[in-house]
């Protein structure tokens, strides 16, 4: 993916205060999507490796201090690259500076990355249902690159719940520059369906994520039969609340999650949103 470079104003102070455990890396691309949601890319250390749908963690140097938080890595575990995709929090700790980031600025990022949501954790099945919310996109725009997604399930189903029409980051990228990848491109165009759902727009799919799966809006307009725990896995990463409503839902559908990683389940959910929600 092209990320078009943007001229942002530098309000972050960064210095040569090395980060424990961390690894310097420069920013080589910023994109931004809207007033609330960007992306950037960055150096890749070589030490670094990691499995798709893990987070690590990102900070700046603020005042002297480090400041980090939690995110998912949104490029596939082959690219040289590292890319995230990050809200804008007008009064966050973090995002207020990270939002100005420009090329040439360095980041740190953790040296261990970590988390659920990983593959090798939910069992088998035909259709996979990767279920995000907001910024809950970024580990599945790295677990859709990843080949052995599409050997392991029939169908892959993406759905990316946002406010707004222009929330629905990397859109295009998904639906006009993944089916023409030079690998991936036919696995994707035969298997991956990318089902965005708009709560607060008209759009081509209404509706939060939560209620498309509980009326069963979202496997009608697939044309697939009721979510069934005999055909079906699923990935959750979104805000606490879809966290937890998704998880009553398909529980109460037969779904196992996985209790811990390395113990398969029908479902997985990135943990550390609902520790920390
Ligand atoms: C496992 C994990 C993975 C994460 N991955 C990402 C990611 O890929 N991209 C990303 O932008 N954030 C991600 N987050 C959230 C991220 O860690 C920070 O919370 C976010 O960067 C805001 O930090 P801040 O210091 O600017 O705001 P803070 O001052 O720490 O928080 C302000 C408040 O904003 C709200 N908030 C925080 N993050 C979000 C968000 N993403 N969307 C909506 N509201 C939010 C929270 O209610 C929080 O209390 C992840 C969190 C976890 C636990």
């Amino acid at each position: 993916m092209n990320l078009p470079n943007q001229q942002v104003a530098p309000t972050t102070e960064t210095n040569a205060t090395e980060v424990r455990n961390a690894y310097p890396e420069v920013v080589t691309e910023v994109h931004h999507w809207n007033d609330k949601l960007f992306s950037f890319r960055t150096t890749r250390n070589d030490g670094l490796r990691f499995e798709n749908g893990q987070f690590v963690m990102v900070g700046l140097v603020i005042n002297g201090k480090p400041v980090m938080r939690a995110y998912s890595i949104a490029s596939p575990n082959y690219a040289e690259h590292l890319e995230f995709f990050s809200i804008k929090l007008e009064h966050g700790r973090l995002t207020s500076h990270l939002q100005n980031l420009q090329p040439g600025d360095t980041v740190w990022i953790s040296k261990k990355p970590t988390g659920t949501l990983l593959l090798h954790d939910v069992h088998q099945a035909d259709n996979l249902f990767m279920l995000a919310t907001g910024t809950g996109l970024a580990p599945f725009m790295s677990l859709i690159q990843d080949p052995e997604v599409y050997e392991k399930f029939k169908r892959v189903i993406l759905v990316h719940g946002v406010r707004q029409n222009n929330d629905l980051a990397y859109k295009d990228f998904i639906e006009k520059e993944l089916p023409e990848h030079e690998y991936l491109g036919e696995m994707i165009r035969d298997q991956l369906i990318y089902y965005p759902t708009v709560t607060r727009e008209p759009a081509l799919h209404a509706g939060r994520v939560t209620e498309i799966i509980s009326s069963g809006q979202l496997t009608c307009d697939l044309g697939l039969p009721a979510l069934n725990p005999q055909t079906d896995r699923a990935m959750l990463c979104g805000n606490p609340a879809m966290l937890k409503d998704s998880c009553a839902l398909l529980d109460e559908l037969g779904f196992n999650i996985s209790p811990r990683i390395g113990y398969p389940g029908d479902y997985v959910i990135e943990r550390a949103f609902v520790d920390n929600g």
